[in-house]
């Protein structure tokens, strides 16, 4: 297959991947079907074994090594997320930076997260000792989406090998090569390790159904809530456990008391970088009605002077999904069908691949563009008359994934009322860039968390071991032995234990 559009022929034995900018193939990968993903899920099980039982030293050696690997192949590794992904080399510079980071707190943290730990038995087991053992799960499989060809499936997969489990990856049919490029660089750099520890396997959706039926331990899936779903219920089949990132229609509130510069600054690239194809992008600005007019026109003029395309000095890309642009214009067109002014572009924003940035404002709050993830550079922007509105138009959406506020005073307070996985204060996406904070969201945008100790965690199994170091005379609970006086004993004790609180 050699199109421009990366979609699923039936009987195709291969797919092609193209630049979004110019239609060029820039590989073939052949697809795997459900027996290549089992063989894959096998390799991966037959090394579990091995890679499970290393030390958290000797596996945040390989980790690390991993991550000199990719710094060494840096430059490569750009060019090819430019060419396959769309986005500017520094772009992509960003994301590599973000995802060593990951890799070296989860290689660094594992064993601080999940070494074994002694916890109390309680008084009435007080002749035990009780200790909490966080255990790998076995099979990781991991499903990408496009957007942050790295950083994204990266979330799942260095925390999982952190763990001591071993990852079988369905890179987007979008971001093969890229996908393929990553995972190569762990065996590049790691060559005495079995094969199996991280392994890829390359289709379209279809290949990410197979993975989700064969015989893994978790499934970590990033991409949107339409596929989140179809791939919880598949799941439910093996009751395999999800990890789902799916998408979000993230709000940004700017208060009376903001530095209005920093927001503008802050909202206007959130809203337009990576082509606005992030999933905690802002989509949706609630500004203090005293402060909207000089607001709208500092984010006006910025992105004036912003402008995709696919040289050195672009702002960003081209859209990395043929189909998007059309969801794109609906949610413009809309938004001006139902009430809204567009300040800045229009649907003729949309050139080719490229879609200038466009900023509507005061659209119906029911309209597709704040209701629906957009995925574009495009933002609305509505004002308000107080704190205690836009926090409920902003908690007022189907996705609760991040989310900003902008206020000089009572940023911490504010972020506090929103229904989000995450909130960055006085700057976007400032939590997606720290390791140690978990990422992820509920409602639409999905379950569970990537990032941090919870995210190291959603990979492994807790393992609680109860040792009986003595008896104590007369007191064998759980045996036929227990006798009359040590029932008598439990009764004059449980009051005192539990029947004093009044
Ligand atoms: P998508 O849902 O179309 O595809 C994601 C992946 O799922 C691809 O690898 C695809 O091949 C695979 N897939 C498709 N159908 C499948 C099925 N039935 N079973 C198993 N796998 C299947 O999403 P996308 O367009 O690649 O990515 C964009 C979406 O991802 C946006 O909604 C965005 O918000 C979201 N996203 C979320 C996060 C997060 O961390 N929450 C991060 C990045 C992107």
């Amino acid at each position: 297959m050699s199109t421009t559009e990366s979609t699923a022929v039936a009987g195709e034995t291969t797919l092609t991947s193209v630049n979004p900018a110019n239609g060029e193939v820039i590989a073939t990968h052949p697809i795997a079907d459900q027996q290549a993903v089992n063989a894959a899920v096998d390799r991966a099980r037959g090394a579990a074994t091995t890679w499970g039982a290393l030390t958290y030293a000797e596996r945040k050696k390989y980790l690390l090594r991993w991550a000199s690997r990719l710094v060494a192949k840096s430059e490569e590794l750009c060019d090819l997320i430019h060419a396959e992904n769309g986005k500017p080399r520094d772009d992509a510079f960003l994301e590599l930076l973000l995802t060593l980071e990951h890799i070296a707190w989860a290689a660094k943290n594992a064993e601080k997260v999940l070494k074994p730990r002694k916890v109390s038995p309680g008084a009435l087991m007080s002749n035990f000792g009780a200790y909490l053992e966080q255990r790998p799960l076995g099979v990781i499989g991991v499903i990408g989406p496009w957007n942050y060809p790295i950083f994204t499936p990266n979330g799942s997969i260095a925390y999982a090998l952190a763990a001591g489990n071993t990852v079988v990856y369905k890179p987007s049919e979008y971001s093969t090569s890229i996908g393929n490029f990553y995972t190569k660089a762990f065996a590049e750099a790691n060559p005495e390790l079995p094969d199996g520890v991280f392994v890829t396997v390359n289709g379209y959706g279809e290949t990410g159904a197979a993975l989700v039926r064969s015989d893994i331990d978790k499934i970590a899936f990033t991409g949107s809530a339409a596929t989140g779903k179809k791939i919880m219920a598949a799941a439910a089949d093996r009751l395999t456990p999800v990890l789902l990132e799916c998408g979000g229609k993230d709000a940004v509130i700017v208060a009376a008391d903001a530095d209005i510069k920093a927001a503008a600054d802050a909202v206007a690239y959130g809203a337009t970088m990576n082509s606005g194809q992030t999933c905690a992008g802002v989509e949706r600005v609630y500004v203090d009605a005293s402060i909207r007019d000089e607001f709208v026109a500092e984010v006006k003029k910025i992105l004036s002077d912003v402008h995709p395309g696919s040289d050195d000095k672009a702002a960003y890309g081209p859209m990395t999904m043929p189909s998007q642009i059309d969801i794109v214009r609906r949610h413009i067109e809309d938004a001006l069908k139902n009430g809204g002014t567009a300040v800045l572009g229009g649907p003729e924003s949309i050139k080719g691949p490229y879609i200038e940035p466009v900023v509507l404002v005061d659209v119906d709050e029911n309209s597709a563009a704040v209701r629906e993830e957009t995925f574009g550079p495009t933002l609305t922007i509505r004002s308000v008359r107080s704190v205690d509105e836009a926090v409920a138009l902003a908690n007022d959406s189907t996705y609760s994934l991040g989310s900003t506020v902008f206020s000089r005073k009572h940023g911490l307070e504010i972020a506090r009322r929103l229904e989000a996985g995450a909130t960055s204060v006085n700057a976007v996406l400032g939590f997606a860039a720290i390791s140690a904070l978990p990422f992820g969201g509920g409602r639409d945008s999905g379950i569970g968390r990537i990032h941090g100790a919870p995210g190291m965690l959603e990979f492994t199994a807790a393992h609680s071991i109860a040792v009986q170091r003595f008896q104590i005379p007369g007191i064998a609970l759980l045996s036929y032995a227990r006798t009359e006086s040590t029932m008598k004993l439990l009764r004059r004790v449980v009051p005192l234990l539990h029947g004093r609180n009044k």
